[in-house]
């Protein structure tokens, strides 16, 4: 039994579903992604030893030159490069601005049919999701011997951040990560592929919803949705869902929150961090981060700017306010840093779907719910569920925490349980901040809050 479908669900009632992966997705890139610079690093620095004067980093006009010394034919070759692939990216950027494809496909391969079907693709979603901003930036080489012996000598295998802002969903410029391959061919350089480097790259990275198929927009007011195009209907009714589920999160939760949510409902198990093929995820639904500072550009865990929601494609008819509610709640709290413990950031989507239920059922179903996860789900775990292994835990880890937060909320009052909140998710850092936090804040510890949730009996 999964950790999405509690074993005590009443019969008839709706249990919201889930959307774990959220921390792991970002665990993982931290780990991944900070392992790719490493590796990076040290791969320039090899070819820097290999090849003296190829100081990727350095264009020759910085080098020591005293006037008897010319640059070496390497790094002028590098700096030219360079700047022919920057302009290559300012172009497509630019393309997309004043939305001219013909710009855009100026330097794909002409030769490669498949690659500029795709940019085409690619180009129309970008023009379509309505951008503030969008810019490419050369981040370092890397190399890759298949890469080579497909496209040739020339081949330049090239990190590039992507960095853009869609119009009234992204509060800040966000960066997304690109392996862009370029190749000297009839006397310039051009774009031979865009997938050579994804294997090395985050996770989630040229997975957005527009390096997908071709996707149509609804909007309503703070909601962007994405379908497959012609999957209309769908996406009308998905904007009416989130609208109700928005409405929820902002009755319930006391945080102000005034972004816009972004829902993606395609027909792609993979897209950005969601794996929804994974044997072990069965969610309904994540909510993966984005980044103003990608993990390991600035630092390790990188800058949170917020979350973007994608469906499980095999639950796309399901989409209700109830399982977005508690997804939006993540989107809303995204910013706040993430370092809340998983408990609680579960509990307190979980604590927001649930009040939703309420609203519309009654508070019966609620507490027959409440009383099932005391009667049943408790007494199979030790202690709080911990983050480790909390998305493939077997007990109703969702259930308990959504039950600890309950339980806060009554003690406390929903205020200090948001300023709790919003204290551990920005200053969380490690163990000993949680436990500060938490001591400080409501006089539990993770121990004693387990003790006292033990002999919680909810008033009726
Ligand atoms: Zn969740």
């Amino acid at each position: 039994m999964s950790s999405t479908t509690p074993s005590a669900a009443p019969s008839g009632a709706q249990v919201p579903p889930h959307g774990p992966r959220r921390w792991l997705g970002l665990l993982i890139a931290v780990a991944v992604v900070s392992a790719g610079v490493v590796y990076a690093v040290e791969d320039r620095e090899q070819d820097a030893r290999a090849r003296p004067g190829a100081a990727l980093t350095k264009p020759p006009t910085t080098q020591p030159n005293n006037g008897t010394k010319p640059p070496s034919k390497t790094a002028a070759a590098v700096a030219a490069r360079r700047l022919a692939v920057d302009t290559i990216l300012l172009r497509r950027a630019k393309a997309v601005r004043t939305v001219n494809e013909k710009m855009f496909l100026q330097d794909v391969d002409p030769a490669n049919k498949k690659l500029r079907q795709e940019q085409k693709v690619l180009f129309a979603n970008l023009v379509e999701l309505g951008l503030d901003e969008i810019g490419y930036s050369q981040a370092e080489e890397r190399f890759d011997q298949k890469a080579v012996r497909a496209h040739g000598a020339s081949t330049y295998l090239v990190r590039v951040l992507m960095r853009y802002q869609i119009h009234e969903v992204d509060l800040v410029p966000v960066t997304t990560e690109l392996g862009y391959t370029f190749v000297h061919r009839g006397g310039r350089w051009i774009m031979a592929d865009d997938n050579d480097l994804d294997d090395e790259l985050g996770p989630g990275a040229h997975q957005e919803a527009w390096d997908l198929g071709r996707f149509e927009v609804h909007r309503g007011p703070r909601v962007l949705v994405l379908v497959d195009k012609g999957d209309t209907q769908r996406g009308r009714s998905i904007v009416t869902e989130a609208t109700e589920a928005l409405g929820e999160v902002t009755a319930y939760w006391p945080r102000k929150w005034h972004g816009s949510v972004l829902i993606a409902a395609l027909d792609d198990s993979d897209v950005r961090d969601a794996r929804f093929n994974d044997e072990d995820v069965e969610s309904a639904a994540s909510a993966g981060s984005t980044f103003s500072s990608l993990p390991g550009q600035d630092t390790a865990d990188g800058t949170v700017a917020g979350a973007y929601i994608v469906v499980n494609p095999k639950e796309r008819d399901r989409v209700d306010e109830i399982l977005l509610s508690h997804e939006i709640t993540h989107v809303a709290t995204a910013d706040l840093g993430s370092y809340e413990p998983l408990w609680l950031a579960e509990g307190a989507a979980e604590y927001v779907s649930w009040r939703g239920i309420e609203a519309i059922s009654g508070p019966g179903e609620v507490g027959k719910w409440e009383q099932e996860v005391i009667d049943d789900a408790l007494p199979l775990l030790s202690a709080l569920p911990t983050d480790q292994g909390f998305y493939n835990n077997n007990a109703d880890v969702y259930g308990v925490s959504w039950l600890a937060v309950r339980f806060l909320v009554k003690r406390l009052g929903l205020a200090a349980v948001e300023d709790l909140y919003e204290d551990l998710a920005r200053h969380g850092t490690d163990q000993a901040a949680r436990d500060r936090i938490l001591l400080t804040r409501t006089g539990f510890t993770e121990a004693t809050l387990w003790i006292y949730l033990k002999d919680y009996e909810p008033q009726r």
